[in-house]
């Protein structure tokens, strides 16, 4: 898939022809200019290779695990046995100095599915909980357990919200209370709507350590596998990405390793001494944390707009009423038409933050939030009219829409709700702090 049309352009981004020679005529050197969209030569083979993936092995079974509600471990195999899934993989995709290798592999694959994307990738919420609060010598250890081998695939969860504690995690109650005399931390409490909860081989748990603190007394803790009194809890039955396994995670007096607590106790004793003092936090690096990763999350509703959207144009192509194509109306051309507009759009944004994220900028508009809520609420929207374009099939689920529909809508949702990103972005471009 081309998503930037290149026929003006050399491969190095210049443009050439009638363009060139306008540019050249008011003295500008265009193999100058750094700003390209686009693609290099590896991204569009991981493009290519992701997306034969997707329609090869993921879309033909998306329907079959949708209905059956479960984890597709087969498919996941697939992946690691090709080497989608596991590391090696997600630390090449990382390494991208531009940054959109990661968001582009995440809009193929949940091009294909998203129930089934998010049973390959969300491992990569416990690993973004080890990168983003380990030390080196926890991610050596701990991210490659996370992906287990191309022959045993294992998968990670990442476990901070609760019943009660959603958007509002310093609601959270779940404790940990360190044991000095075993150096082992003690983990009390009940955690809701984990994705890979209790089939999980690590699990990322965010607990406090002060209630008194709120956030600040937040710490994060790797279960190791096989760890007594970490049990999976009601399996979620759910409206959409119905493959993916959803559960509560119940922590009965579960003790690990003091060597678990991600970051270290210095570091952590260091962080509580400065709340207790009134002293500032480091609240700027947790929304950072945030804006990096919700560009990806936005990639994956791209994906899934994007599926819908190809679906319903080719259909509106054939289908025919009085005697002509439904295309040939120019209210559903017209809608197709805005569909790609807000596609192109939402991916631009992600594009940006991904950008911004891996060349160190500043997300001082909360440009990683407006990526993800863009996507999300453009990814609800495009799926709900191609079910309209669609017709009566569009609401059957022989025809993929409808599951697509379900499917997008938990990008207004998770990752933080859509209210949330807007609180986030209001309160970046106001500075002020908008309830
Ligand atoms: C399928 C699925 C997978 C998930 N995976 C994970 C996971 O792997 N790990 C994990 O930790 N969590 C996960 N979650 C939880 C998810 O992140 C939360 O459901 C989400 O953050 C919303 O929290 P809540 O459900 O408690 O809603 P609430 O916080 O109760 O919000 C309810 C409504 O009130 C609005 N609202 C709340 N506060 C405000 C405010 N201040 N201003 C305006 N509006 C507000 C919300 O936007 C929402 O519309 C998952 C959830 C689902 C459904």
């Amino acid at each position: 898939m081309s998503t930037v049309d290149s026929t003006t352009e050399k491969s190095n981004g210049a443009p050439e022809g009638d363009v060139a020679d306008e540019m050249s005529a008011l003295g500008i050197d265009a193999s100058e200019s750094k700003f390209s969209l686009e693609l290099s030569d590896d991204q569009r083979d991981i493009q290519e290779w992701v997306h034969g993936f997707a329609e090869q092995t993921v879309r033909p079974a998306a329907h079959e695990w949708d209905e059956k509600e479960e984890f597709p471990w087969p498919i996941v195999q697939e992946a690691a046995k090709i080497g989608l899934y596991g590391f090696e993989a997600i630390a090449q995709f990382w390494a991208d100095e531009s940054g959109l290798t990661f968001p582009i592999v995440n809009e193929e694959l949940f091009w294909g599915d998203a129930g089934i994307g998010m049973s390959i990738f969300g491992t990569t919420l416990a690993v973004a909980g080890i990168y983003s609060a380990g030390t080196p010598d926890q991610m050596v250890e701990w991210v490659p357990q996370c992906f287990g081998t191309p022959d045993d695939p294992k998968v990670g969860a990442f476990c901070a919200s609760e019943p009660d504690a959603g958007s509002d995690v310093s609601a959270l109650r779940t404790t940990a209370k360190y044991d000095e005399g075993k150096d082992e931390w003690v983990l009390n409490g009940q955690k809701a709507w984990a994705t890979n909860g209790g089939i999980a081989s690590v699990h990322v748990v965010i607990a406090s350590v002060d209630r008194e603190l709120g956030a600040r007394g937040h710490a994060a803790f790797v279960i190791p596998p096989g760890t007594k009194g970490c049990e999976q809890g009601a399996k979620v039955k759910k409206h959409g990405i119905r493959a993916s396994h959803t559960a509560d995670v119940h922590l009965d007096d579960c003790r690990i390793p003091g060597s678990c607590l991600l970051g270290g106790k210095e570091k952590l004793d260091e962080k509580l001494a400065r709340a207790r003092e009134g002293k500032s936090s480091k609240g700027q690096a947790a929304m950072r944390t945030f804006e990096l990763s919700r560009p990806t999350v936005g990639a994956q509703a791209v994906g899934i707009a994007r599926a819908a959207y190809e679906y319903s144009l080719e259909y509106a192509k054939e289908r025919e009423t009085w005697g002509r194509k439904i295309i040939e109306n120019q209210s559903i051309a017209f809608t197709l038409a805005d569909m790609k507009m807000e596609i192109d759009a939402a991916r631009l944004l992600v594009w940006r933050a991904a950008w911004m994220g891996r060349t160190g900028q500043d997300f001082n508009n909360a440009e990683g939030s407006m990526s993800k809520l863009k996507a999300g609420e453009v990814a609800v929207w495009s799926t709900e009219r191609a079910i309209q374009i669609l017709g009566g099939n569009g609401y059957t689920r022989e025809f993929p829409v409808e599951r697509m529909h379900r499917d997008a809508k938990i990008y207004t949702i998770f990752e933080g709700t859509s209210e949330i990103q807007r609180l986030v972005i209001s309160r970046a471009i106001s500075g002020m702090q908008i309830k």
